[in-house]
């Protein structure tokens, strides 16, 4: 009788909160109700969230993504602008049209928007911290005229910036970045230029900080740690900068469990896994289920905080659904 090998054993530490955010799950129902309301096609600018996962789910049921409303052809089909906010210029050109324009950007996205807004009528000079390139930044920049905003990306950045006027100086940040790096630039800011006003501390959401929390208390306890999430999310990048900071060398984005490489989890007996907050909860699972295929897994979790935070839909999908 032959005897099975043993699995070896795996500890699976599973950090909370992790994966989808309001934001996220405002977008993506926004895509499904109005799917559901007014039929395929539905137009959505951009990928609605930053996960491969859930964009081809949405094609699947008859969304069509363009990254340009050059490419909607002139339609009543509902267009939807992802939840990464949009510059001004977008919406104008949709009125122009007369699409069936539909805004999934966050409201707390939103939110940095009208701060930059209030900033500028104000007189103020304005300093966004984000990244370069990243939809959320085009946005913010988009919402006033060119060259009322200037990018800050590092602390370099931070060192060389010289203000028109320093006496009349703001900032704002994107949403999705590093708590930690953006205190620091924050901070240098503040000391070359003490009357520069801004947020409390940053604008960094609540989901963000909170899934950075967590794997912070994770990572210093675990030999390799999985951020579930695509390449081109920031606040996924920056899960897994933060767990390396947080003591944990060996962490990885990972988008499917098709994509593990195995050779890299030799040796490794404790396992932290989180997920970004455009990443699905079943993504998590596929992969903890690959994992247990292999290993001899037990799971634990550790929660950093509770969350409760919704948003309610745009108000067109609403209303419609008020009608019904
Ligand atoms: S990560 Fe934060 S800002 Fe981005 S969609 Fe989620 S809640 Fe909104």
């Amino acid at each position: 009788m032959s005897v099975m090998p043993q699995k070896p054993a795996l500890k699976v530490v599973l950090c909370s909160p992790r994966g989808f955010c309001a934001g996220v799950v405002r977008a993506i129902d926004s895509v499904e109700r109005a799917l559901a309301l007014y039929g395929p096609p539905v137009y959505v600018r951009h990928e609605i969230v930053h996960n491969r996962y859930v964009v081809d789910g949405l094609r699947a049921k008859g969304a069509i993504f363009v990254e340009h409303l050059s490419e909607v052809p002139d339609t009543s089909a509902p267009v939807i602008f992802s939840a990464h906010g949009v510059p001004r210029a977008v919406p104008e050109e949709a009125t122009r049209r007369r699409l069936f324009a539909l805004d999934a950007t966050c409201p707390l996205v939103t939110k940095v928007h009208r701060e930059a807004e209030i900033h500028y009528r104000r007189g103020r000079e304005i300093v966004l911290i984000g990244h370069a390139g990243h939809p959320e930044v085009i946005g913010t920049i988009g919402q006033l005229p060119a060259g009322s905003i200037n990018l800050i990306e590092t602390l370099a950045d931070a060192a060389r910036f010289e203000p028109r006027d320093a006496s009349r100086l703001a900032y704002v940040t994107q949403t999705t970045l590093s708590v930690h790096d953006t205190a620091e630039i924050v901070e240098l800011l503040k000391r070359r230029f003490p009357q520069i006003v801004g947020p409390h501390k940053d604008d960094i959401c609540y989901a963000t900080t909170n899934r950075q929390e967590a794997v912070k208390r994770v990572a210093p306890a675990v030999d390799a740690m999985i951020v579930v999430g695509s390449p081109n999310s920031s606040n996924s990048q920056r899960l897994k900068e933060v767990a390396k900071r947080a003591g944990c060398p060996r962490a990885m984005l990972v988008q499917r469990a098709a994509e593990i490489d195995w050779d890299e989890f030799s040796g490794v007996a404790r396992l932290g896994i989180t997920a970004g907050a455009s990443a699905p909860e079943v993504l998590v699972e596929e992969i903890i289920d690959a994992f247990a295929q292999r290993y001899a897994v037990s799971v634990e979790t550790i929660s950093a905080t509770e969350e409760g935070m919704f948003f309610p839909l745009p108000r067109a999908l609403r209303e419609t659904q008020a009608a019904e």
